[in-house]
């Protein structure tokens, strides 16, 4: 693999982040990198590390096990952004340091009362569908007010924020409207309820720039990091 590529990539992204942080007129340690690790090996993770990437995400809970298993000597912070399907919640609880993709109240209800058992529960952030695709998961923005009230019953796993990804195939200009939907649809829940909601986790390789313009914390990328690195 070609490390001095991905040194560059890595140090490429953050400066693209800062630049974007500047422009909505903060620093960029407003905004989190997480780096998606997904189909890439361990081995392939460990230079990311050592050049300081500490958060890594992944999108399958299995697989998320099996690297964090894997690297477990390493000192990372492990982000869930995909799919949880409730039977694994309560073994990845544990395991993640975030879990960005809550994508239903009984999921959210779920975690709950795993959260209620254990201390220091991960943060989550609620997944939102803001492209109108029906491959998407997670809550339509009216779906998400409508069920404030059981969302912010739920008081032992602490929701920071919301979530989204932008239409498959948009570019950075086209995937706008969803952003800016989200953090509409946040500011919403966050009027109807006494959540903080500090957090909107949005923007991946193609568009995490219109993300942080927007107003995003933590962006998703993986293929902008992992370009032109494997043999
Ligand atoms: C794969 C993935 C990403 C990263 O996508 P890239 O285009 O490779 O940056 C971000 N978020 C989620 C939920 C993903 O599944």
């Amino acid at each position: 693999m070609d490390q001095r590529r991905l040194a560059d990539n890595l140090e490429a992204v953050r400066q693209r982040i800062a630049a974007a942080a500047k422009r909505s007129g903060r620093g960029a340690d407003a905004v989190t990198l997480v780096a998606v690790t997904k189909r890439n090996s361990p081995e392939m993770i460990r230079p990311l590390v050592a050049l300081g990437a500490r958060d890594l995400g992944e999108n399958y809970p299995q697989e998320l096990w099996k690297k964090a298993d894997a690297l477990g000597d390493l000192d990372v912070r492990w982000h869930l952004i995909g799919h949880l399907q409730g039977n694994k919640a309560k073994k990845t609880l544990p395991m993640v340091r975030y879990i960005h993709a809550v994508d239903s109240l009984k999921l959210l209800q779920t975690l709950d009362a795993l959260a209620a058992e254990v201390p220091d529960a991960p943060p989550v952030c609620l997944q939102v569908n803001t492209s109108g695709e029906a491959a998407k998961h997670g809550w339509e923005p009216a779906a998400l007010l409508a069920e404030a009230d059981a969302i912010a019953a739920c008081r032992s796993i602490p929701i920071v924020g919301l979530m989204t990804m932008a239409a498959f195939g948009t570019t950075a200009d086209s995937a706008r409207p969803s952003f800016v939907l989200l953090r509409e649809t946040r500011d919403a829940l966050r009027a109807r309820t006494d959540l903080p909601l500090t957090e909107l986790s949005m923007g991946m390789s193609n568009d995490f720039e219109t993300a942080i313009v927007e107003g995003a914390t933590l962006v998703r990328v993986g293929s902008a990091l992992f370009e032109g690195v494997a043999p």
